[in-house]
């Protein structure tokens, strides 16, 4: 059986094409190959209780029907600026009403009708205080389905998507069949090869290093990559309550006044709780909020960006490193109070049961992050604790927990047209694994813009079946 389109992935990104094609051009013939499981299947050992991570061969956190996004927190950012580098393909407007386009599908499969952080006085007050601050606030518009209506959401999407594809799970692609400069179809890890006129790839960040693999065999031009690390911040949620309630999540930008290295809050959990994320065997640290749960904490990520000096050019493998040195040390995620951090000592139980904040991830061990991040990190995030301070007073207490290390990997990114197009007519690279999104609205763009480029081609093309 010869497809008009296959799809590698079935993430937000995979996902969206599909439901774009499927829209617009029902009589398509469209293949998900998807390695994980189907949404009802994904179940990680460790959520039934106190079993640990058994490092299963293909993690059901991160794998399957919905991709990274269905256990994610939800949090659907509006804003063109964050997200993704998608702007780098379109203009703002156009990115605008993408995303305005993406959410009215999300909202139409259940996720919330209420948005956050709107254009009020009080952003213009945080607005005004930050820049006093050296600090940019990048307001933005969040949508929060929240990590347990997520699976709901992406059950009614296959639901959908069910009836009008093939869909193959547990079900890896291994390589990417070219034929002059064109592509014409996959060969999965069992031998078998599945034809298609379009092949779009969107294999998510787990999968970054397998399309990096894939780009360099079939030749491609690979683009630079910046790699951010941090910690996770958590304190008290009155602590940030003045910004989360007006803005829900407060994203700032800090250049270090030492490195002049560009350093960013991302990601925060008001009354959420900082989780461990078991990546390629390795742990990093994360953070969610639940509709339905609050704790007493709200956390946040502090992320540097670098790019590394020449020769070097292994971002990924730097940031590993970091990470592995990490659970080298702590036997996991360490976590440190600031005020431990700043008397160079290293925390523990007792010292951390001393302070103001309990810390909600429980397993993580009291230990000594100096020994783990480069000064270059440290010192750009005690610039920036001691910036935050000065809008939200209270971040840069000795109570603050740090958690280690928080570790975001940007995938290199493809040379791409402006519809996502690779240098290989008719393959298409999209989502976090492409380099172009970093979140689940501009991924599930990326789905759409690829998908729109294929309708757009004359039918005469598409050869016959
Ligand atoms: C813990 C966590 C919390 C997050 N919270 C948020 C949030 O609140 N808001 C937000 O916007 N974003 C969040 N994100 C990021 C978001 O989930 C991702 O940006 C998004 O899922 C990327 O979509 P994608 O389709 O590009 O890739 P993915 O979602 O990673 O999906 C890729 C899919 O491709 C499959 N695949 C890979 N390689 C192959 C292969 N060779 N053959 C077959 N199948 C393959 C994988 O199994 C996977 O299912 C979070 C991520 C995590 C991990």
């Amino acid at each position: 059986m010869k497809y008009d389109v296959i799809i590698v992935g079935a993430g937000p990104a995979g996902i969206f094409s599909a439901m774009e094609l499927i829209e617009k051009a029902p009589e398509f013939k469209i293949l998900i190959v998807e390695k994980g499981k189907d949404i009802d299947r994904r179940q990680c050992p460790m959520d039934v209780k106190g079993a640990p991570c058994l490092s299963c061969p293909e993690c059901d956190l991160v794998s399957g029907w919905g991709g990274a996004g269905a256990f994610s927190d939800g949090k659907l950012n509006l804003s063109p600026e964050i997200g993704g580098f998608l702007s780098r393909h379109v203009d703002t407007a156009t990115l605008q009403s993408l995303i305005d386009y993406v959410d009215g599908v999300y909202v139409k499969y259940g996720a919330p009708m209420e948005l956050y952080g709107g254009d009020g006085k009080e952003v213009a007050r945080i607005k005004e205080l930050a820049a006093k601050n050296d600090l940019t606030f990048v307001p933005s518009k969040i949508r929060h389905i929240g990590t347990d209506r997520c699976r709901g959401v992406l059950k009614r999407m296959r639901e959908f998507v069910n009836e009008k594809v093939s869909t193959l799970f547990e079900t890896e692609v291994q390589r990417i069949l070219i034929e002059k400069k064109r592509a014409i179809g996959i060969k999965l890890k069992d031998g078998q090869e599945i034809c298609a006129d379009y092949v779009i790839l969107a294999p998510g960040r787990a999968s970054a290093k397998w399309l990096e693999t894939e780009c360099r065999r079939i030749k491609l031009t690979l683009l630079k990559n910046p790699v951010d690390i941090g910690v996770r911040v958590e304190v008290p949620a009155p602590v940030l309550e003045p910004l989360t309630s007006a803005t829900y999540e407060p994203k700032l930008i800090f250049y270090s006044k030492k490195f002049d290295d560009k350093v960013r809050t991302f990601c925060v959990n008001p009354y959420g709780e900082v989780v461990k994320e078991h990546l390629k065997g390795m742990w990093t640290v994360n953070g969610h909020s639940y509709a339905e749960r609050r704790t007493n904490n709200t956390n946040f990520a502090i992320l540097v960006s670098t790019f590394f000096t020449e020769p070097f050019d292994e971002p990924i493998s730097y940031g590993t490193y970091i990470a592995r040195l990490a659970n080298f040390l702590g036997g996991g995620v360490i976590v440190q109070r600031l005020g431990d951090l700043m008397k160079g000592r290293r925390s523990t139980h007792e010292r951390i049961s001393k302070g103001i904040v309990e810390p909600t991830l429980k397993d993580a061990t009291p230990g000594d992050l100096s020994f783990v991040l480069p000064y270059r990190y440290l010192s750009d995030i005690m610039e920036m604790l001691d910036a935050l301070d000065r809008i939200a007073p209270g971040i840069n207490s000795r109570h603050t927990l740090l958690y280690g290390v928080e570790v975001k990997f940007y995938s290199m990114q493809i040379k791409l047209t402006d519809s996502l197009e690779t240098e290989i007519k008719n393959l298409f690279a999209i989502g976090d694994g492409a380099g172009v999104s970093r979140g689940l609205i501009q991924a599930s763009a990326s789905g759409v813009i690829a998908a729109r480029e294929i309708l757009k081609r004359p039918p005469l093309l598409l050869s016959p079946k």
